[in-house]
């Protein structure tokens, strides 16, 4: 059996796929200033990262391209995550973060 098998059972099995498998980002074009939302989705957005003898999962990446409405400018975001999902670091082109409750 797989690996991409088992994981699927694992995340794939049961959840509603409520607000838990979603991350909230909110970013600020650099160019016209439009803050722009960003839902993430855990199980399908999140990139794994495996370890040297890649069979684990060590962390996680996330790479998402941004565009708002008003402009052509293209935002990029990269999050790095343990393999818990919790955020070790954040990176962006193109913008900058501001916190979601303001967006
Ligand atoms: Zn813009």
């Amino acid at each position: 059996m797989s690996i991409w098998k088992r994981l699927g059972s694992i995340f794939g099995g049961g959840s509603t796929g409520g607000d838990d498998s979603a991350l909230q980002y909110a970013v600020k074009c650099r160019r016209c200033g439009e803050v722009i939302r960003v839902r993430v989705n855990r199980r399908y957005d999140l990139d794994q990262d495996f370890g040297d003898y890649g069979d684990q999962v060590v962390g996680y990446t996330l790479h998402k391209e941004v565009l708002g409405n008003r402009c052509p400018q293209l935002i990029n975001i990269i999050v790095h995550y343990d393999r818990s999902q919790r955020e070790t670091e954040r990176d962006i082109e193109g913008g900058e973060f501001v916190p979601p409750d303001q967006a």
